[in-house]
């Protein structure tokens, strides 16, 4: 059993917890001296010592904990996560049963009642992240309530809780049978090769699923596609099965090249007939643009913070210049895919970056497609920020004369 203490929330907070807000904020807890131990259960009570909620105190760069009920007699124990877990696996039953996909989110957090696990699912393997200390002192309740609940053939973890967010767990087997790596998972009858055994990457992001099938079904056909950030070559991929005249996969990282070269490799994609450039993506677009190179899909996706040895990127700051550089380079009537999954501007604003990059390039532009996260990536209507995914296909249409 966890322990539990009186957590007096401020009287200017009280209010957006008992509306469901599920993020402790550092700045709501008016008596931080009584948490001492991550794990903890905290009893939140307003002023006039009315209680609020239950939530464990677990630090993330985001905050103090998560909100785990606001029912005052519901006890936070293994049947409490065997229950959250076992709803969360029923709502993804159509992804359990098609046989196209094989990789998706099984349970995302608050979105899924418990902030700070998130638990993938690739063909027979389960994923845990635990993103804090306080959520991992959880493990055995979370573990009994798998192995109560679904078959496996095994369960790897990736503690990602130290203050960098660059913590490595050498191996992170679990439990099962230890698997040979690369294991191949399919999306929408596409191949990704899958590492859950070397670090926080694994090979494939999947909350671009529906961005990937998009790509593929609309937009790839006798294309010259350009993939930016591109690490393993995912969207790459896609636009090659869609039938793209040529892709050109662009990322910084030398181990790109050899990812981008197997997940092509996998699928039947002759990989020498596509172009992969271990390269900085500025210093691409330089290139780029002295040669007066044109490609009619430009794919953005980069980290919301990056730094290389010439250039810093942070997404809030620099993206209206990114989409200007990529404006550039895109054909006449060619279409850009701007995806960012920073948390700290909204859709709203990320079309304002897209509206004033389209003005400065003096271009004029339709958006074709937007998407959020997708439905395996569960959200709360009480915590908008954990919807952090943004992606906006536009299409431009140069002025005569540019
Ligand atoms: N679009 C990818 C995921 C991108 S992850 C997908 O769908 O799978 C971000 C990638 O950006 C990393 O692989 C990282 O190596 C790369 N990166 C970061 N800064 C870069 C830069 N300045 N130029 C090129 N690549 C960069």
């Amino acid at each position: 059993m966890s322990k539990e203490v009186a957590v007096k929330i401020g009287v200017k907070y009280a209010k957006q917890y008992k509306m469901g807000y599920p993020l402790i904020q550092e700045k709501a807890i008016m008596n931080k001296q009584v948490l001492s131990q991550e794990g903890t259960i905290m009893r939140l009570i307003d002023e006039k010592n009315t209680f609020i909620a239950k939530a464990f105190y677990g630090k993330q760069n985001k905050g103090y904990g998560w909100v785990l009920t606001h029912t005052e007699e519901e006890k936070i124990d293994q049947s409490f996560f065997q229950r959250k877990l076992e709803a969360a696996i029923h709502k993804r039953e159509k992804l359990f049963a098609d046989k196209d996909t094989t990789a998706f989110r099984v349970f995302n957090a608050e979105g899924d009642g418990i902030g700070g696990l998130t638990i993938d699912y690739f063909a027979g393997y389960y994923l845990i992240n635990w993103y804090s200390i306080g959520i991992y002192q959880f493990h055995e309740y979370v573990l009994t309530s798998l192995n109560n609940l679904v078959d496996y053939k095994a369960i790897y973890q990736k503690k990602r809780f130290d203050t960098h967010g660059q913590y490595i767990e050498e191996d992170g087997f679990v439990a099962g049978q230890r698997g040979e790596f690369p294991i191949i998972v399919k999306e929408n009858g596409e191949n990704f090769a899958v590492y859950l055994n070397e670090g926080a990457m694994v090979g494939v992001f999947l909350d671009q699923r529906e961005v990937r099938r998009t790509i593929r079904d609309k937009y790839a056909a006798g294309k010259r596609v350009l993939n930016t950030f591109s690490y393993t070559g995912a969207f790459s991929v896609f636009a090659a099965k869609g039938g793209a005249l040529k892709t050109t996969s662009v990322d910084l990282a030398n181990r790109s090249l050899a990812k981008t070269i197997e997940q092509f490799s996998i699928n039947n994609i002759d990989y020498e007939a596509q172009d992969i450039i271990v390269e900085d993506v500025f210093h691409y677009f330089k290139y780029a643009a002295r040669k007066k190179l044109k490609f009619d899909v430009v794919i953005l996706d980069p980290p919301s913070f990056a730094r290389s040895k010439k250039f810093t990127f942070s997404a809030a700051k620099d993206y209206k210049n990114l989409l200007k550089e990529a404006i550039t380079i895109t054909s006449d009537n060619g279409v850009v895919v701007a995806s960012t999954n920073c948390a700290t501007f909204n859709m709203r604003k990320f079309k304002e970056f897209i509206e004033t990059a389209c003005k400065e390039s003096n271009v004029t532009y339709t958006i074709k497609e937007e998407f959020t996260l997708p439905e395996d990536f569960r959200t709360s209507p009480s915590f908008k920020e954990g919807n952090y995914l943004k992606v906006v296909f536009f299409q431009i249409a140069r002025q005569k004369g540019e």
